[in-house]
């Protein structure tokens, strides 16, 4: 059999495709903050993790062309090499200083950084403990230490008790990471950082979480979801993951913790070793943004206000949401071709989402998901609860 022939008949998004309605690879043609262009037509962007807003902010533009312009468009080579410039070892003093941590290491991307530092991390006999909704690049981590020999075990999402079964089942010495997203992506829910936290200094394990929709977002000055709970980066959580692709309004990723453990992942990690290291453009972003999140703070409560208004708006239509507490809001909706019926027509009426179906969530919650910005005015606020509020009594989803 041919090697290309499962690509030949591979036709999954042609029915929705032909049906008018496919959500997905949706082209922007222009993007000015919380309103892009698509279709000729301006769309408030309700679906964008550009949580802060920053990617449009001039001093953020203004640091990335001037680094652009200063060390040029690439570093054209691996950290190790010749990729490492004065604004990568900046910035990662910058981000050690914010999260209040020894040190911190930059990848190329926040999916390589957990792809690179969870093998490096968890070798052949530990144990790597997983929760069940963890990102796709924890996954792809996961799935590379369990090939080179260490043991990978997943437990339902964010259930505590699960978690402790299977704690009890590892041998008590064995080395140990539990991994979680702080707030995971498809519902938007904070994990039980708490009871985590409690659990791996009760049965010895360390703790990497990913804070890729928590920072910038939760916790004092958007420190994430350690800070939201009033634990501490370091003694409580032991390795901090982020990427710059959301708040921080840029590409990358970082791996933050115990110097002697940084260095350690930066002279072992392939993917850290062996691909580009970011671009300066996208660096000198990553510091710009992080320099307005320190000193106007606002900006997160803002984001706060608008996610608390939108949420209530929606509750008070009548529309069932997940219960969350972020920025992220998924709108149950209910059956694929709906969810993706539901999208199109907000579309039409000047707001894009996502539409995320199975097998991302289970059959029966498929969602429309909001990602909110903290630039919107109140104009923004007001047409995506308008576009809402028209679509969802058109499919007698609200009264
Ligand atoms: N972790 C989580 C929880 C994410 O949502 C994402 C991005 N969607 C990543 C990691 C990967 O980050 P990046 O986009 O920088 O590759």
């Amino acid at each position: 059999m041919d090697l290309f022939q499962k690509c030949r008949q591979f036709s999954r998004a042609k029915e929705i495709i032909d049906a008018g309605v496919f959500p997905y690879f949706q082209v922007i043609e222009e993007n000015h903050g919380p309103v892009v262009r698509m279709e000729g037509r301006e769309v408030i962007m309700a679906g964008s993790n550009d949580y802060l807003g920053l990617s449009q902010h001039p001093e953020v533009i203004e640091a990335s062309v001037k680094a652009v312009e200063s060390f040029g468009s690439s570093c054209s080579g691996s950290r190790y090499l010749n990729g490492t410039s004065i604004l990568h070892t900046s910035l990662e003093k910058e981000l050690a200083d914010f999260l209040g941590v020894e040190a911190c290491l930059a990848f190329t991307t926040g999916y390589l950084t957990n792809q690179g530092v969870i093998p490096t991390l968890v070798q052949k006999g530990e144990y790597l403990i997983s929760d069940k909704e963890n990102h796709a690049s924890i996954v792809t981590g996961a799935w590379i230490a369990r090939a080179r020999g260490a043991h990978v075990l997943r437990y339902k999402t964010n259930d505590m008790t699960a978690l402790e079964d299977i704690l009890k089942s590892v041998p008590p010495d064995a080395p140990k990471l539990i991994v979680t997203d702080g707030v995971f992506s498809m519902s938007g829910r904070i994990v039980n950082l708490p009871g985590l936290v409690k659990l791996a200094k009760a049965y010895g394990a360390r703790v990497m979480i990913d804070e890729a929709h928590a920072m910038g977002v939760l916790g004092r000055g958007g420190r994430g979801t350690c800070s939201h709970f009033g634990l501490r980066n370091g003694p409580d959580v032991e390795l901090t993951m982020g990427t710059f692709s959301k708040s921080f309004a840029s590409l990358g990723g970082f791996i933050a913790g115990e110097r002697r453990v940084i260095d350690y992942i930066k002279y072992n990690s392939q993917a850290f070793i062996f691909s580009a290291s970011m671009a300066p453009g996208n660096v000198a972003a990553v510091r710009a943004s992080l320099a307005i999140i320190r000193r106007e703070p606002e900006r997160i409560e803002r984001l706060r206000r608008i996610a608390d208004e939108i949420r209530e708006g929606l509750k008070n239509q009548g529309f069932k949401l997940m219960e969350g507490g972020t920025p992220i809001l998924p709108v149950i909706i209910g059956d694929d071709m709906m969810t993706f019926r539901f999208w199109r027509r907000l579309l039409e009426e000047g707001v894009f989402v996502n539409a995320v179906v199975s097998p991302a969530v289970p059959q029966g919650l498929q969602l429309i998901r909001l990602s909110l910005i903290a630039t919107y005015e109140q104009k923004h606020i007001d047409g995506i609860l308008g576009a809402f509020h028209k679509v969802g009594k058109e499919f007698d989803l609200i009264e």
